[in-house]
């Protein structure tokens, strides 16, 4: 039989990936999208436009309960991965009310829904390095006190302990990933790492002057994110339901992701980068390195590709996206850059 999963959150960088990983698998996938993806399909739906023959997506909004178990009631899944979340931490601090009622009432939803409608449903939770915040120890792994230190730090704090609690009350099989950064070509543009491979490549297309940033000293521990998604599958085929910290256990500056970033188009990025404070986050948070020993143990999972790797694929993409003959070409296949 084949396995069936649900993604909410299928659009973003995560669920393109993972629904990408789940029908390599074998998987029949379906996804949640929201009314305006089905108004602006090429823009809302561009990075799954490569997979649209073989997935079937349902229109609902993860903040409506009714229309969740209107569809789980029509509709029987193996597995779910809810991705579905306000993830931009700065955004959180503009506006916490909606990030902490998105992400929170669309845990509590999907959890409530599943209980009800389809116990048996294994069901992964997005947790986040922000969770760890104000950190407590170094590095981080599942056993280090949570300490948010911004409205979408608590909202992952929560969710995470709302699974829990389904899991040790109600018998369901589900399992937070604390993930720590993970990025990739199809990273939303309003974070760093995508701001910076995006900025330079317009650079060196005579398109934008500088780049301005609020710090370059800060420093995060960066994935892929098609390392991470399969972290989030192997976590489910687990006999136990339990949670993992997935991430590389190495750190990197703003600054070194920019020197790669534009050196790899043969700029150096001291001649464009401006540090700008207007782009601080109010509270900056510590560094966050992650120990994924568990999952290495556990689930057999290891990161494959590098921090180098990563940044050059990224930059490469962008710069072959910006050029007209190409972007065509660029936009929707990963092999074009590779
Ligand atoms: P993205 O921002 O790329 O994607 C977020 C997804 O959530 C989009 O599909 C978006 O839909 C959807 N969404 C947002 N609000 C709603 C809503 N009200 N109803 C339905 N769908 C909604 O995030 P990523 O793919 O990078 O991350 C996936 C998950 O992993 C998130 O929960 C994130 O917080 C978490 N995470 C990510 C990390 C990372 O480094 N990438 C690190 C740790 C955790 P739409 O396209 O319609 O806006």
């Amino acid at each position: 039989m084949r396995k069936r999963a649900l993604i909410t959150g299928i659009t973003g960088q995560d669920g393109s990936y993972l629904a990408e990983h789940l029908l390599d698998l074998g998987y029949e996938v379906h996804g949640f999208i929201r009314r305006v993806a089905l108004e602006q399909p090429r823009h809302r739906l561009s990075r799954l436009l490569h997979l649209l023959d073989r997935l079937t997506l349902h229109e609902v909004n993860v903040e409506s309960c009714a229309s969740i178990f209107h569809m789980l009631s029509r509709h029987k899944f193996d597995e779910c991965y809810h991705l579905a979340a306000q993830s931009f931490v700065a955004d959180s601090f503009n506006d916490g009310f909606s990030t902490i009622a998105t992400n929170l009432n669309g845990t509590h939803h999907m959890l409530s829904a599943l209980r009800e409608l389809q116990p048996k449903c294994k069901f992964y939770f997005a947790g986040s390095s922000e969770m760890f915040g104000k950190v407590q120890s170094a590095p981080q792994n599942e056993t280090t006190q949570f300490y948010p230190r911004s409205p979408y730090g608590i909202s992952k704090v929560t969710g995470h302990y709302l699974t829990v609690n389904y899991r040790e009350a109600y018998g369901m099989f589900g399992c937070t990933g604390i993930l720590f950064n993970h990025e990739s070509p199809r990273r939303g543009f309003e974070f760093v790492t995508r701001k910076i491979t995006h900025a330079a490549a317009r650079i060196k297309l005579g398109l934008q002057q500088e780049l301005r940033l609020g710090s370059l000293d800060s420093r995060r521990d960066w994935g892929h994110a098609a390392d991470y998604v399969r972290a989030m599958q192997l976590m489910l085929q687990h006999p136990e339901p339990g949670d993992y910290v997935i991430a590389t256990g190495q750190t990197h500056s703003v600054k070194e992701f920019c020197e790669l970033a534009f050196d790899e188009l043969g700029l150096d990025y001291r001649d464009y980068v401006k540090v700008d404070p207007a782009f601080k986050r109010p509270i900056e948070g510590d560094i966050l390195v992650g120990d994924a020993s568990k999952a290495k143990v556990l689930l057999g999972w290891t990161p494959t590709r590098s921090f180098g790797q990563l940044v050059r694929e990224m930059v490469k993409f962008d710069l072959y996206a910006l050029d007209p003959d190409q972007a065509y070409l660029a936009a929707y296949s990963q092999t074009a850059v590779a």
